[in-house]
């Protein structure tokens, strides 16, 4: 049977959306849909000319940009709320012909930017607000925190989540003043490109959005020498390379890397809970999610009910490669990437391990498809057992007691996202505290630390630098000037006075304001 691709794909559609992007060279890459590895649009490939070019535009727009009162600016994303939401099932077609994923991943993908608006919509105001503090000497003096545009942000992200990574993180970064150059991964470079179309419908100025496509290497230090900030979102290889250029151009950057995220299931935990949440958390998105979970630990005493229950139900889920909500599993994101899953597996299966379900690629039902795999018997020497696979493959391990549990979670690199099932929610919040992850999620697998935007969302250890959501992930994309006003000239001596009569009466100032608590 042949893939119907959806009518909302046209020649003329895809064409238009990568018009914006740079490309002197006239060099292109070629976009494929992933289902059928048939071709979707040529991508143009922007040079460092073209790069020095969008940021020369983008810095003209955002000097505009900035002096636009804060409520126009708001304006633009409360208008784009409402269009985020009505053009959401467009958005879904691209992100899935780009990327391979289900439907209800996809379409749940459209949900993320659209949070981020609302929750900063509600929260710009009061964090962009000039703040009066008090200066040195009481009354006479203030100073006040004001919030200044950083400049041009660069953002790179990757294809896992391509609408919401590149997406996503510009909009508190535009809200605060800034402007935007991106750099998606070529795979994916459809859906955030709509976003940006969308984004303008609602009133966001021509230029402040400037995109630019290419592959990391190439495009990745022009990008980072001209940026006043980088956002990147990517694997923990790439996001060291990225902080080196920062660091050396003395520029912040927010890096979001890579997971071996752990679930701990306790003894007092619902067995058809935890099947559900594992099958979520192991394969949603073809486990190529950051958060995702890689390695399982479960009570020795239920061991074998949950094993047998988890693949039971890990073998009921449906493949395929379709525009609907029918299959519960998509397609990896390449042959290439494919290739990388399976090589984790042969390894781990060569040194010992043993595969409970799946294991093998689906070449019947597209180019890149992978069954979601259980395995058993994972050992750290295997390449399963410390780096992360970003496919459908989860190991499952015993454990006799908690600190044990707690100390196998523990036992990695990385420190991303972890998940605590149990009936007692304050015994497993004690497990979850004593595990050292940015995100820990207690009778969920990562979608209530993700979606509570209210809350810095980050990774520790090799997993990041920085935190994207909460008041921070808006902070980060501005500087702090410090204005500060003496009213009266009453620093240093008067006029004749001594100058031990001076420092007599500082000291004493000093005393009383420690005292009485003014400052
Ligand atoms: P990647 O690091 O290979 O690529 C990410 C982006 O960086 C792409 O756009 C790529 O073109 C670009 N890039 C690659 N080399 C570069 C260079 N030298 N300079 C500048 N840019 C460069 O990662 P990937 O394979 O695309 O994405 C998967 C990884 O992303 C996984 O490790 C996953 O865990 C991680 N991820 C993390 C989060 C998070 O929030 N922590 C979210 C999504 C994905």
């Amino acid at each position: 049977m042949t893939l119907q691709r959806p009518a909302s794909l046209t020649d003329e559609f895809l064409q238009g959306l990568v018009a914006r992007v740079p490309s002197s060279s006239g060099a292109s890459w070629k976009l494929t849909e992933v289902y059928t590895g048939e071709l979707l649009v040529e991508l143009p490939q922007s040079t460092p000319a073209d790069i020095e070019r969008a940021f020369a535009a983008a810095r003209s727009a955002q000097r505009v940009w900035a002096a636009w009162p804060l409520r126009k600016r708001l304006a633009v994303f409360k208008r784009a709320h409402a269009l985020f939401l009505d053009r959401a099932h467009t958005t879904t077609d691209l992100i899935q012909a780009e990327s391979g994923k289900n439907r209800r991943m996809a379409i749940e993908e459209t949900c993320d930017p659209v949070m981020v608006m609302s929750h900063y919509l509600k929260r710009a105001p009061h964090l962009l607000k000039p703040v009066r503090r008090g200066g040195p000497i009481p009354v006479l003096s203030t100073s006040t925190e004001i919030r200044q545009p950083k400049g041009v942000i660069g953002i790179i992200a990757p294809w896992n989540f391509p609408f919401a990574t590149g997406i996503s993180d510009s909009i508190p970064a535009l809200m605060a003043g800034n402007a935007i150059v991106l750099k998606p991964d070529n795979k994916t470079a459809l859906s955030p490109l709509y976003g940006i179309q969308l984004l303008e419908q609602a009133g966001l100025p021509k230029g402040l959005f400037q995109v630019v496509c290419g592959e990391g290497p190439d495009v990745g230090p022009t990008l980072i020498d001209n940026a006043n900030y980088v956002m990147f979102t990517g694997s923990t290889a790439t996001g060291r390379v990225i902080g080196e250029r920062a660091g050396r151009n003395l520029i912040d950057c927010c890096l979001e890397l890579g997971g071996k995220n752990p679930m701990i299931v306790l003894e007092d935990a619902k067995l058809d809970e935890v099947v559900q949440g594992a099958i979520f958390g192991a394969f949603g998105n073809t486990g190529q999610i950051c958060m995702h979970i890689e390695r399982m630990y479960l009570p020795e005493p239920r061991y074998a009910e949950f094993r047998d229950a988890f693949v039971a139900a890990t073998r009921r889920l449906v493949l395929g490669a379709a525009y609907d909500f029918g299959p519960d599993i998509g397609s990896l994101v390449s042959p290439d990437h494919m290739e990388r899953v399976r090589s984790h597996v042969d390894d781990a299966v060569a040194k010992g391990a043993t595969v409970l379900t799946g294991g093998r690629p689906r070449p019947d039902l597209g180019p890149a498809f992978f069954e979601p795999t259980i395995l058993e018997g994972v050992t750290q020497d295997m390449l399963a057992g410390v780096t992360e696979t970003f496919g459908p493959v989860v190991a499952l391990h015993r454990y006799r007691t908690v600190d044990e549990a707690v100390a196998l979670a523990n036992d990695t690199d990385y420190g991303l996202n972890a998940s605590v099932w149990g009936g007692d929610l304050a015994a497993a919040c004690q497990v979850g505290r004593r595990i050292q992850s940015g995100n820990v999620n207690v009778n969920d697998i990562l979608a209530t630390a993700y979606a509570a935007k209210g809350t810095p969302s980050g990774g520790v250890k090799q997993s990041g630098v920085g935190a994207r959501h909460g008041d921070q992930g808006l902070l980060k994309y501005t500087d702090v000037q410090n204005l500060a006003v003496l009213k009266k000239q009453v620093l240093g001596a008067r006029p004749g006075q001594d100058y031990d009569e001076y420092v007599k009466g500082m000291l004493g100032g000093l005393r009383m304001m420690r005292k009485t608590g003014i400052r």
